[in-house]
């Protein structure tokens, strides 16, 4: 936990978020500021800031961010096309330094992003 964090508020209950996933290790949910019809933010419960500052530890959760990002693509009916972004560092658009796996769908994606 980390006491500046908006993200780490989110997962103590402190700030309010529309949750769709909890469990002992990560929680999911829609992103205020939608790029995507379906835009939501999946996040250890543990403080990481970045990608830079996960483990070789941290393996299986990574992965487990990844298989959530999937098991929402199902249940929000972007199965069919949808992108897992990983924004690392400022320069790459991290504005929250909290680890977060974007999930986004429901409209035609392009690439490259800009
Ligand atoms: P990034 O720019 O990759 O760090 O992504 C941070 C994301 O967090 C942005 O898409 C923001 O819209 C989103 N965000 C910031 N504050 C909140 C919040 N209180 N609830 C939900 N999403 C948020």
């Amino acid at each position: 936990m980390s006491a500046d964090c908006i993200f780490c508020k989110i997962v103590d209950g402190t700030i309010p978020a529309k949750k769709i996933h909890e469990d002992g290790e990560i929680v999911a949910f829609h992103d205020v500021n939608p790029q995507a019809p379906v835009h939501a933010l999946i996040i250890p419960r543990r403080h990481i800031e970045s990608l830079n500052d996960a483990s070789a530890g941290d393996g299986a959760l990574l992965g487990r961010m990844l298989l959530a990002g999937r098991e929402l693509a199902d249940r929000l009916g972007i199965s069919a096309g949808y992108r897992i972004v990983v924004n690392s560092g400022a320069s790459a658009g991290q504005s929250v330094f909290h680890l977060h796996v974007h999930l986004l769908g429901g409209r035609l994606m392009r690439w490259p992003p800009g």
